[in-house]
């Protein structure tokens, strides 16, 4: 779908349990040709033929920006890395989780969860685990909060940490649009911020999202649940100033879990 010009957002769909489970990469149409993040693991096929629905062969991409290291974010980088040479930036908090010097921080989360986790989900987190491990992305260049990257009139770099330690939103200045990664999510048509259960960092992320409010926004895609377009700033203030309901610490670990389920089952069926 068509954003602004220069600016495409992808569609990649997968089945979960019998229903849909769409994710939301950017493409943006300049000299490079930049796509922000890529999808769960496998999908490189939809990736392929997305791009080629906008008018843009795979072979022209030549820069892959990663708003956070999480496993549907970065499922086909890897292979896109082997196929291209696709030079890949990330913020530099993230890098290490990304080049695999330091553990995923969804797999700590998981590990201090397996005291009450049903065998079927071990094996699907031992999977996710060599997922990570067979999955270990050179980061050529890294970014800063506030770094303008001379793209499509300028993207600035908006460091917004919270969902994992080195997040980040982009906004591309010239259509006044803002790539929200995880930081925000649309869902039933409306803009809400990230689930609770899915921040690392809870406190860090109420902390960094007022930063969001600083931007002129007409358009925000949220990898999880697409376009959103109806008085941005307006309803970004307000759920800035709206504190996240605080679940019970089992509740979020259950329902981190059933969120990592999904993820993780992509990447069994993709070994098999
Ligand atoms: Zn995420």
């Amino acid at each position: 779908m068509q954003i602004a010009n220069g600016i495409k957002m992808l569609e990649l769909s997968k089945n979960h349990m019998g229903k849909p489970l769409i994710a939301y990469p950017t493409l943006i149409l300049d000299d490079p040709v930049i796509l922000v993040d890529t999808g769960y693991p496998g999908q490189l096929p939809q990736i392929r033929e997305a791009m080629a629905k906008a008018g843009v062969p795979l072979s022209k991409l030549k820069k892959v920006i990663l708003t956070h290291h999480d496993a549907d974010h970065i499922g086909n980088t890897l292979s896109l890395q082997n196929e291209l040479a696709i030079e890949v930036l990330a913020h530099e908090v993230e890098k290490p989780y990304l080049e695999g010097t330091k553990q995923s921080i969804r797999l700590a989360q998981l590990e201090a969860l397996r005291n009450i986790m049903p065998e079927e989900t071990k094996t699907l987190q031992d999977n996710l685990k060599a997922f990570f491990e067979n999955n270990k992305i050179k980061v050529a260049k890294t970014v800063t909060d506030g770094e303008e990257l001379p793209y499509c009139g300028g993207i600035t770099v908006i460091f917004t940490p919270g969902h994992t330690l080195g997040h980040i939103c982009l906004y591309l200045r010239q259509s006044k649009t803002l790539i929200a990664g995880d930081a925000l999510v649309v869902a039933g048509g409306k803009l809400y911020k990230a689930l609770e259960f899915t921040n690392f960092d809870a406190d860090l992320y109420e902390k960094t999202l007022h930063k969001l409010t600083e931007y002129d926004i007409e358009a925000v895609i949220c990898y999880h649940g697409g376009l959103y377009q109806e008085n941005i700033n307006q309803r970004i203030a307000e759920l800035v100033g709206k504190q996240n309901k605080k679940p019970s610490p089992e509740s979020l670990s259950k329902k981190l879990l059933k969120r990592l389920e999904s993820v993780m089952e992509q990447t069994l069926e993709n070994r098999i």
